[in-house]
């Protein structure tokens, strides 16, 4: 890079939507500050005004949480960063490092910064990050990994559909009166309702693509999906008449309940 030049990103990958995670901030304000958006940006001089021609100048690689970085000089001439003449290699810099385009002074020089964390990735923030341990996610009939999810009513314990459907065939076999006889697997309290949920199936989706090892294999699968009979949300053991009531009533608890109860699950 010639003396006075200035310089422009090569991020032609990122130009029209990757977040900035650095800049360089010329310390003369009649030029451009260079935005670093990829991970790996080659930053270009601009060359004579009336040349398309651009030279490479030098390479910004970031680490994964842009939290340092790496400069490479790509120039034919030595640049100076942090007050030391830098050849070929690849030397660190960090947030208010100074790098001299030149092998000396007068040379344009600038002051690489990262934008701080909390300014960058907007979308990030608004993903809560919540630790869970994969124990509170089985279902106590099979011990595995709950499969299409579903959760009792009024004790909110969770089973795998299929699981769930056959421990209440069983169970209608074993009373004249099915709808009262059903109870818990887990806790033998008595089950008013069962549905489907679908936030822990987001959840059970998520440990099994985190822990594969979990994954049962697809002949479980088609097998426990061939026994899985709940399919709206089922009221059990009330008379008819109440039951349209009893269900209305039913969703709006759910909605309030079972957020208690993940929250309540998660934070033990
Ligand atoms: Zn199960
Ligand atoms: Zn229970």
């Amino acid at each position: 890079m010639e003396t006075g030049q200035s310089s422009r990103s090569n991020d032609r990958d990122n130009d029209d939507g990757g977040d900035v995670w650095a800049k360089l901030v010329p310390n003369d304000s009649r030029y451009d500050t260079v935005e670093i958006r990829s991970q790996d940006s080659v930053v270009c001089s601009e060359t004579m005004k009336s040349s398309p021609e651009k030279i490479c100048w030098c390479e910004i690689s970031g680490s994964p949480d842009h939290e340092s970085a790496r400069i490479r000089n790509l120039s034919s001439n030595a640049i100076i960063v942090d007050g030391t003449v830098v050849g070929e290699e690849a030397v660190d810099i960090k947030s208010g490092s100074e790098i001299i385009s030149g092998p000396e002074k007068g040379y344009l020089t600038y002051t690489f910064q990262v934008i701080p964390t909390q300014n960058r990735d907007v979308d990030e923030k608004k993903k809560l990050k919540i630790s869970l341990d994969v124990e509170h996610a089985k279902c106590c009939i099979c011990l595995n990994i709950w499969h299409d999810v579903v959760t009792v009513a009024p004790c909110l314990h969770n089973f795998c559909n299929g699981c769930f459907s056959q421990w209440l065939r069983r169970s209608s076999t074993r009373s004249h009166d099915p709808q009262k006889s059903v109870v818990c697997p887990q806790c033998r309290s008595i089950v008013h309702s069962v549905g489907r949920n679908h936030f822990l199936h987001t959840i059970e989706e998520d440990i099994l693509q985190t822990f594969s090892s979990l994954k049962r294999s697809d002949e479980e699968i088609a097998q426990l999906d061939s026994c899985a009979s709940i399919k709206p949300n089922l009221v059990l053991g009330m008379k008819r008449k109440y039951q349209e009531r009893g269900l209305h009533q039913f969703q709006v608890m759910k909605a309030v309940m079972w957020s208690f109860h993940v929250l309540n699950v998660m934070l033990k």
